[in-house]
């Protein structure tokens, strides 16, 4: 019979995609879309303008994702399929972490933190602001009242920019500095830990992170294509941590032309999250007893677009290294590698820890090469 613990280690990791819609800018450019979600879980890179025959694709590159939301779903939707059953997760002394990876300007800011795009800055509709509604809403739950908990949140910055480091959001950016102790404890002396009590109190927290993120900045996108920004809900209870929720807006993924060290050093991060990942996913596969779920398939034309693109496709060896990775027994992985990793590390190695990734994509011909990039890293995840 399957237990709660199968259940929580076929789900720890989710990962699904999202496509944003094509913008104003990009339809005065005649930008082609080359992105389709025909269904609930399949996207489809294919030929502009081409009639999308399914067909074509089956014998092609294939991925799985759990979900793929195309440009007409809102956060709301997205949001009840990633990070709104993680929040269970939290009170019941879990640790759940959901990232949102991507290229810069695919939307991962308008995912997590909400709509800042026009005069109207709109955080209520962000995952942050979603998740923090249903937070308060299970804390009147009689199960959970009974606890007695406390809410907290924080909003820090983590920068691998000239000046790298870990940054308050919610004290004026603040450098902070992240100590290991030598239980591999990690803290982040001095955070900024606020109480709030409702929704409204966590919503004024994310309107001054915000606006603290992005000040001295002459463009918003120019800062977080280099800086994750973290933020966490923490449940205490007389004092001591419950369960802690880290949502994760990330530095964008694109290779830009800029090659300096900071630039390498932000992929580099990328890529120790992408391990860690990867090896959390490994545990749950060794660990699960029931057969996983079907599949489901993401096609990519692959050839056409190392045509449109012209760009040198690498030849694919994602299966051979995850299979190589399931090989190997990876008891540790490197946390260390990353100021990221590091700050999380309790929340990926904990026994009840679950993760979800949204992965956002631009539907542009012209940003097909990272959303190749995107989609292949997120396949790997999974
Ligand atoms: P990123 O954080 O990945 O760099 P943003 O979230 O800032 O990207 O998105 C870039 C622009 O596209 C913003 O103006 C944002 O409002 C808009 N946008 C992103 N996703 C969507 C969406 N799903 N629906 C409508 N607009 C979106
Ligand atoms: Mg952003």
């Amino acid at each position: 019979p399957l237990t709660a613990t199968d259940l929580i280690e076929e789900h720890r990791i989710c990962v699904c995609v999202r496509k944003r819609p094509v913008n104003k800018k990009e339809l005065a450019a005649k930008e082609l879309d080359v992105i389709t979600i025909p269904s609930k879980d399949v996207v489809m890179v294919h030929e502009p303008k081409q009639k999308v025959d399914l067909t074509r694709f089956l014998e092609n590159q294939t991925f799985r994702f759990d979900y793929a939301f195309d440009d007409s779903s809102t956060n709301e939707m997205v949001y009840r399929f990633t990070a709104r059953p993680l929040v269970e997760t939290i009170f019941e002394r879990g640790m759940a972490t959901c990232f949102a990876y991507g290229q810069t300007g695919s939307g991962k800011t308008h995912t997590m933190g909400g709509d800042f795009s026009g005069k109207n800055q709109d955080c209520s509709k962000g995952i942050y602001a979603l998740a923090a509604r249903d937070v308060f809403l299970m804390l009147k739950k009689p199960n959970y009242k009974k606890l007695e908990l406390q809410v907290y949140a924080t909003f820090f910055e983590i920068y691998s920019g000239k000046a790298s480091g870990v940054f308050d959001l919610l004290n004026r950016k603040a450098k902070l500095r992240v100590l290991e102790d030598g239980k591999q404890q990690v803290q982040v002396v001095g955070l900024q830990e606020r109480e709030v009590r409702c929704t409204e109190d966590v919503l004024k927290l994310i309107e001054v992170g915000n606006s603290c993120r992005t000040s001295g900045q002459t463009s918003a996108n120019a800062h977080s294509s280099r800086s994750h920004a973290v933020f966490q809900i923490i449940l205490r209870r007389k004092g001591k941590m419950h369960g802690k929720f880290s949502l994760i807006d990330l530095a964008g993924n694109e290779r830009g032309a800029d090659t300096s060290s900071a630039d390498r050093q932000t992929r580099l991060e990328g890529a120790e999250i992408n391990k860690s990942l990867l090896a959390l996913k490994v545990r749950g596969h060794a660990s699960s007893r029931r057969a996983p779920t079907p599949p489901t398939h993401v096609f990519v034309r692959v050839d056409i677009l190392i045509k449109a693109c012209s760009v040198k496709w690498p030849v694919c060896t994602l299966n051979q290294e995850c299979i190589r990775a399931l090989g190997r027994n990876q008891a540790h992985t490197p946390f260390r590698a990353s100021k990221l990793t590091q700050v999380l590390r309790d929340s990926f190695i904990g026994e009840n820890s679950r993760t979800c990734m949204i992965a956002t994509i631009s539907p542009g011909m012209a940003s097909c090469e990272n959303t190749l990039n995107t989609l292949r890293y997120a396949n790997r995840v999974k």
